[in-house]
Protein backbone atom coordinates (compact mmCIF):
# COMPACT_ATOMS: atom_id res chain seq x y z
CA UNK A 1 0.00 0.00 0.00
CA UNK A 2 0.90 3.20 -0.47
CA UNK A 3 1.41 4.84 3.36
CA UNK A 4 2.39 8.48 4.79
CA UNK A 5 3.87 8.88 7.91
CA UNK A 6 4.40 12.00 10.02
CA UNK A 7 6.83 11.34 12.92
CA UNK A 8 10.04 9.61 12.83
CA UNK A 9 10.75 10.46 16.27
CA UNK A 10 11.28 7.38 19.07
CA UNK A 11 8.40 5.30 18.09
CA UNK A 12 7.88 6.63 14.39
CA UNK A 13 10.93 5.29 13.53
CA UNK A 14 10.12 1.66 14.76
CA UNK A 15 6.79 1.96 13.32
CA UNK A 16 8.44 3.31 9.65
CA UNK A 17 10.71 0.05 9.19
CA UNK A 18 8.35 -2.65 10.19
CA UNK A 19 5.99 -0.69 6.95
CA UNK A 20 8.95 -0.98 4.30
CA UNK A 21 9.96 -4.29 5.89
CA UNK A 22 6.45 -5.13 5.20
CA UNK A 23 6.94 -4.44 1.83
CA UNK A 24 4.54 -0.94 1.76
CA UNK A 25 5.62 1.86 -0.35
CA UNK A 26 6.21 4.28 2.21
CA UNK A 27 6.71 8.30 2.42
CA UNK A 28 7.90 9.89 5.51
CA UNK A 29 7.84 13.19 6.66
CA UNK A 30 9.89 15.00 10.04
CA UNK A 31 10.23 18.15 11.30
CA UNK A 32 13.86 17.37 12.16
CA UNK A 33 14.80 16.37 8.24
CA UNK A 34 17.83 13.99 9.52
CA UNK A 35 15.65 11.66 11.64
CA UNK A 36 12.94 11.12 8.00
CA UNK A 37 16.58 10.38 6.28
CA UNK A 38 17.51 7.54 8.28
CA UNK A 39 14.60 5.23 7.33
CA UNK A 40 16.22 3.24 4.70
CA UNK A 41 13.80 1.97 1.98
CA UNK A 42 11.36 5.16 2.50
CA UNK A 43 10.94 8.31 0.58
CA UNK A 44 11.54 11.51 2.45
CA UNK A 45 8.83 14.57 1.79
CA UNK A 46 9.45 18.11 1.60
CA UNK A 47 6.07 19.02 3.92
CA UNK A 48 3.11 16.61 5.78
CA UNK A 49 1.01 17.52 2.38
CA UNK A 50 3.50 16.20 -0.11
CA UNK A 51 3.79 12.98 1.95
CA UNK A 52 -0.26 12.66 2.23
CA UNK A 53 -1.23 13.14 -1.07
CA UNK A 54 -1.35 9.95 -3.12
CA UNK A 55 -1.34 8.16 -0.17
CA UNK A 56 -4.05 5.63 0.91
CA UNK A 57 -3.34 5.46 4.07
CA UNK A 58 -1.88 8.58 6.09
CA UNK A 59 0.02 7.77 9.75
CA UNK A 60 0.12 10.31 12.72
CA UNK A 61 2.62 9.57 15.12
CA UNK A 62 3.81 12.71 16.55
CA UNK A 63 4.28 14.19 20.01
CA UNK A 64 0.71 15.62 20.99
CA UNK A 65 -2.45 17.08 19.70
CA UNK A 66 -0.88 20.32 18.71
CA UNK A 67 1.97 18.60 16.63
CA UNK A 68 -0.29 16.82 14.84
CA UNK A 69 -2.80 19.86 14.51
CA UNK A 70 -0.12 21.90 12.61
CA UNK A 71 1.74 19.40 10.97
CA UNK A 72 -0.74 17.77 9.35
CA UNK A 73 -1.83 19.24 5.66
CA UNK A 74 -5.15 17.16 4.57
CA UNK A 75 -5.79 19.26 1.04
CA UNK A 76 -5.76 16.84 -1.78
CA UNK A 77 -5.57 13.42 0.07
CA UNK A 78 -8.11 11.19 0.03
CA UNK A 79 -7.32 8.39 2.11
CA UNK A 80 -7.87 6.96 5.39
CA UNK A 81 -6.19 8.97 7.91
CA UNK A 82 -5.03 6.68 11.22
CA UNK A 83 -4.43 8.97 14.19
CA UNK A 84 -1.67 6.85 16.62
CA UNK A 85 -0.03 9.55 17.73
CA UNK A 86 -1.49 10.00 22.08
CA UNK A 87 -3.47 13.14 21.99
CA UNK A 88 -6.15 12.46 24.71
CA UNK A 89 -9.89 12.84 24.60
CA UNK A 90 -10.49 16.74 23.63
CA UNK A 91 -7.57 16.69 21.25
CA UNK A 92 -9.16 12.87 19.03
CA UNK A 93 -12.48 14.84 18.85
CA UNK A 94 -11.24 18.08 17.14
CA UNK A 95 -8.64 15.99 15.09
CA UNK A 96 -12.00 13.14 13.80
CA UNK A 97 -14.01 16.85 13.51
CA UNK A 98 -10.99 17.91 11.11
CA UNK A 99 -10.75 14.77 8.97
CA UNK A 100 -14.41 15.45 8.67
CA UNK A 101 -14.29 18.55 7.43
CA UNK A 102 -11.74 16.79 4.58
CA UNK A 103 -14.37 14.06 4.09
CA UNK A 104 -11.76 11.45 4.69
CA UNK A 105 -12.51 8.51 7.15
CA UNK A 106 -10.50 8.73 10.46
CA UNK A 107 -9.47 5.70 12.66
CA UNK A 108 -8.24 6.33 16.75
CA UNK A 109 -5.31 4.38 16.53
CA UNK A 110 -3.60 4.62 19.29
CA UNK A 111 -0.54 1.93 20.73
CA UNK A 112 0.40 0.32 23.82
CA UNK A 113 4.04 -0.63 23.77
CA UNK A 114 7.66 1.33 24.13
CA UNK A 115 10.59 1.64 21.99
CA UNK A 116 11.09 -1.79 21.60
CA UNK A 117 7.93 -3.03 19.95
CA UNK A 118 8.08 -0.61 17.89
CA UNK A 119 11.13 -1.31 16.85
CA UNK A 120 10.41 -5.32 16.72
CA UNK A 121 6.88 -4.67 15.29
CA UNK A 122 4.87 -5.81 18.59
CA UNK A 123 2.93 -3.11 19.59
CA UNK A 124 -0.32 -3.54 20.38
CA UNK A 125 -2.92 -1.09 18.07
CA UNK A 126 -6.26 -0.01 19.56
CA UNK A 127 -8.10 1.13 17.19
CA UNK A 128 -11.57 2.74 16.42
CA UNK A 129 -13.33 3.31 12.97
CA UNK A 130 -13.11 1.86 9.41
CA UNK A 131 -11.19 -1.37 9.33
CA UNK A 132 -10.30 -2.48 6.13
CA UNK A 133 -7.97 -0.39 4.77
CA UNK A 134 -5.66 -0.02 7.70
CA UNK A 135 -5.50 -3.39 9.29
CA UNK A 136 -2.53 -3.93 6.85
CA UNK A 137 -0.80 -1.10 8.22
CA UNK A 138 -1.58 -1.99 11.28
CA UNK A 139 -0.14 -5.50 10.67
CA UNK A 140 2.49 -4.59 9.79
CA UNK A 141 3.88 -1.97 12.86
CA UNK A 142 1.41 -4.53 15.80
CA UNK A 143 1.24 -8.29 16.81
CA UNK A 144 -2.59 -7.59 17.67
CA UNK A 145 -5.30 -4.93 16.63
CA UNK A 146 -8.05 -4.59 19.62
CA UNK A 147 -11.07 -2.87 17.72
CA UNK A 148 -13.44 -0.63 19.83
CA UNK A 149 -16.44 1.17 18.09
CA UNK A 150 -15.61 4.45 17.84
CA UNK A 151 -13.20 6.96 17.63
CA UNK A 152 -12.54 7.80 21.30
CA UNK A 153 -12.71 4.56 22.74
CA UNK A 154 -9.25 3.68 22.04
CA UNK A 155 -7.99 6.92 23.10
CA UNK A 156 -9.89 6.35 26.38
CA UNK A 157 -8.74 2.47 26.41
CA UNK A 158 -4.99 3.90 26.08
CA UNK A 159 -5.37 6.59 28.79
CA UNK A 160 -6.56 3.99 30.90
CA UNK A 161 -3.66 1.97 30.06
CA UNK A 162 -0.83 4.73 30.45
CA UNK A 163 -2.30 5.35 33.73
CA UNK A 164 -1.69 1.84 34.93
CA UNK A 165 2.34 2.42 33.89
CA UNK A 166 2.45 5.75 34.79
CA UNK A 167 1.39 5.04 38.34
CA UNK A 168 3.35 1.92 38.71
CA UNK A 169 6.38 3.44 37.81
CA UNK A 170 6.56 6.20 40.16
CA UNK A 171 5.19 3.28 43.07
CA UNK A 172 8.34 1.44 41.92
CA UNK A 173 10.81 4.19 42.11
CA UNK A 174 9.71 5.42 45.74
CA UNK A 175 10.22 1.27 46.77
CA UNK A 176 13.70 1.72 45.36
CA UNK A 177 14.09 4.98 47.07
CA UNK A 178 12.72 2.61 50.50
CA UNK A 179 15.08 -0.35 49.88
CA UNK A 180 18.13 2.53 49.84
CA UNK A 181 17.01 4.01 52.97
CA UNK A 182 16.83 1.32 54.85
CA UNK A 183 20.23 -0.55 53.52
CA UNK A 184 19.15 -3.01 50.78
CA UNK A 185 20.22 -3.04 47.34
CA UNK A 186 16.80 -2.40 45.20
CA UNK A 187 18.10 -5.16 42.75
CA UNK A 188 17.90 -7.49 45.71
CA UNK A 189 14.15 -6.62 45.88
CA UNK A 190 13.67 -6.99 42.15
CA UNK A 191 15.35 -10.55 42.49
CA UNK A 192 13.27 -11.52 45.49
CA UNK A 193 9.87 -11.09 43.60
CA UNK A 194 11.28 -12.74 40.71
CA UNK A 195 8.85 -14.86 39.23
CA UNK A 196 6.56 -15.08 42.70
CA UNK A 197 2.97 -13.97 41.63
CA UNK A 198 3.83 -10.21 42.79
CA UNK A 199 6.34 -10.04 40.26
CA UNK A 200 5.73 -7.89 36.79
CA UNK A 201 8.09 -7.68 33.80
CA UNK A 202 7.92 -3.77 33.59
CA UNK A 203 8.70 -3.78 37.24
CA UNK A 204 11.91 -5.71 36.59
CA UNK A 205 12.91 -3.66 33.73
CA UNK A 206 12.01 -0.42 34.57
CA UNK A 207 13.01 -1.63 38.52
CA UNK A 208 16.57 -2.20 37.28
CA UNK A 209 17.01 0.80 35.19
CA UNK A 210 16.24 2.42 38.36
CA UNK A 211 18.17 1.40 40.28
CA UNK A 212 21.39 1.82 37.96
CA UNK A 213 20.40 5.40 37.21
CA UNK A 214 20.16 4.43 33.58
CA UNK A 215 17.47 7.22 31.83
CA UNK A 216 17.95 6.34 28.46
CA UNK A 217 14.84 7.55 26.82
CA UNK A 218 12.02 4.49 25.97
CA UNK A 219 9.28 7.08 26.44
CA UNK A 220 10.61 10.51 27.21
CA UNK A 221 9.17 11.95 30.60
CA UNK A 222 7.97 14.99 28.88
CA UNK A 223 5.39 12.73 27.36
CA UNK A 224 4.49 10.47 29.83
CA UNK A 225 3.99 13.71 31.53
CA UNK A 226 1.62 14.85 29.24
CA UNK A 227 -0.42 11.28 29.22
CA UNK A 228 -1.04 10.92 33.06
CA UNK A 229 -2.27 15.16 32.60
CA UNK A 230 -4.41 13.81 29.72
CA UNK A 231 -5.83 10.89 31.32
CA UNK A 232 -6.40 13.73 34.75
CA UNK A 233 -8.44 16.06 32.20
CA UNK A 234 -10.76 13.64 30.71
CA UNK A 235 -12.37 13.19 34.20
CA UNK A 236 -13.85 15.16 37.11
CA UNK A 237 -13.16 12.15 39.37
CA UNK A 238 -10.37 12.96 42.09
CA UNK A 239 -7.50 11.01 41.31
CA UNK A 240 -4.83 11.35 44.35
CA UNK A 241 -2.58 9.25 43.64
CA UNK A 242 -2.22 10.22 40.11
CA UNK A 243 -2.68 13.70 41.69
CA UNK A 244 0.48 13.40 42.89
CA UNK A 245 2.36 10.97 40.75
CA UNK A 246 1.84 14.17 38.34
CA UNK A 247 3.56 16.36 40.55
CA UNK A 248 6.29 14.13 41.03
CA UNK A 249 6.95 13.88 37.37
CA UNK A 250 6.37 17.95 36.89
CA UNK A 251 9.75 18.08 39.74
CA UNK A 252 11.67 15.80 37.47
CA UNK A 253 10.84 17.86 34.19
CA UNK A 254 11.48 21.00 36.13
CA UNK A 255 14.82 19.43 37.13
CA UNK A 256 16.41 19.01 33.40
CA UNK A 257 14.78 15.13 32.89
CA UNK A 258 12.17 15.74 30.07
CA UNK A 259 14.04 13.88 27.51
CA UNK A 260 15.12 11.51 29.62
CA UNK A 261 13.19 7.98 30.03
CA UNK A 262 10.34 8.40 32.58
CA UNK A 263 11.97 5.91 34.72
CA UNK A 264 13.96 9.35 35.39
CA UNK A 265 10.80 10.39 37.60
CA UNK A 266 12.57 8.56 40.58
CA UNK A 267 15.11 11.54 40.93
CA UNK A 268 12.43 13.79 42.41
CA UNK A 269 10.91 11.28 45.04
P1 LIG B 1 9.54 11.49 20.32
O1 LIG B 1 10.67 10.57 20.03
O2 LIG B 1 9.75 12.65 21.20
O3 LIG B 1 8.91 11.95 18.94
C1 LIG B 1 8.02 13.03 18.85
C2 LIG B 1 7.77 13.35 17.39
O4 LIG B 1 6.89 14.47 17.30
C3 LIG B 1 9.03 13.74 16.64
O5 LIG B 1 8.89 13.28 15.30
C4 LIG B 1 8.99 15.26 16.71
O6 LIG B 1 9.73 15.90 15.69
C5 LIG B 1 7.52 15.48 16.52
N1 LIG B 1 7.06 16.80 16.93
C6 LIG B 1 7.01 17.30 18.19
N2 LIG B 1 6.47 18.54 18.18
C7 LIG B 1 6.17 18.82 16.89
C8 LIG B 1 5.58 19.93 16.22
N3 LIG B 1 5.19 21.02 16.92
N4 LIG B 1 5.44 19.87 14.88
C9 LIG B 1 5.83 18.79 14.19
N5 LIG B 1 6.40 17.69 14.75
C10 LIG B 1 6.55 17.71 16.08
O7 LIG B 1 8.32 10.68 20.98
P2 LIG B 1 7.73 9.22 20.76
O8 LIG B 1 8.05 8.41 21.97
O9 LIG B 1 8.07 8.71 19.39
O10 LIG B 1 6.17 9.55 20.87
C11 LIG B 1 5.34 9.82 19.75
C12 LIG B 1 3.89 9.63 20.19
O11 LIG B 1 3.69 8.26 20.59
C13 LIG B 1 3.48 10.47 21.40
O12 LIG B 1 2.14 10.86 21.27
C14 LIG B 1 3.64 9.50 22.58
O13 LIG B 1 2.84 9.86 23.68
C15 LIG B 1 3.18 8.22 21.92
N6 LIG B 1 3.65 6.97 22.52
C16 LIG B 1 4.94 6.86 22.96
C17 LIG B 1 5.37 5.66 23.51
C18 LIG B 1 6.78 5.47 24.03
O14 LIG B 1 6.96 4.57 24.86
N7 LIG B 1 7.78 6.21 23.57
C19 LIG B 1 4.48 4.58 23.61
C20 LIG B 1 3.18 4.72 23.12
C21 LIG B 1 2.77 5.92 22.58
P3 LIG B 1 11.31 16.24 15.90
O15 LIG B 1 12.03 14.97 15.59
O16 LIG B 1 11.57 17.32 14.94
O17 LIG B 1 11.46 16.67 17.34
Amino acid sequence: MKVALLGTGIMGAGMARNLVRAGHDLRVWNRTREKAEAIEGATVAESPGEAARGSEVLVTMLADGPAVSEAVDLDGFHGVWAQMSTVGVEWTRRLAGLAEQHGIAFVDAPVLGSRQPAEDGELVVLAAGPHEAVQPVFDAVGSKTIWLDEAGEATRLKLIFNAWVLLLVPALGQVIVLAEKLGIEPTRFLDAIAGTGTDSAYAQSRGRSMAAGDFAPNFPLELARKDLALALEATDAELPIATAALAAYDRALASGHGRDDMTAVVTAI
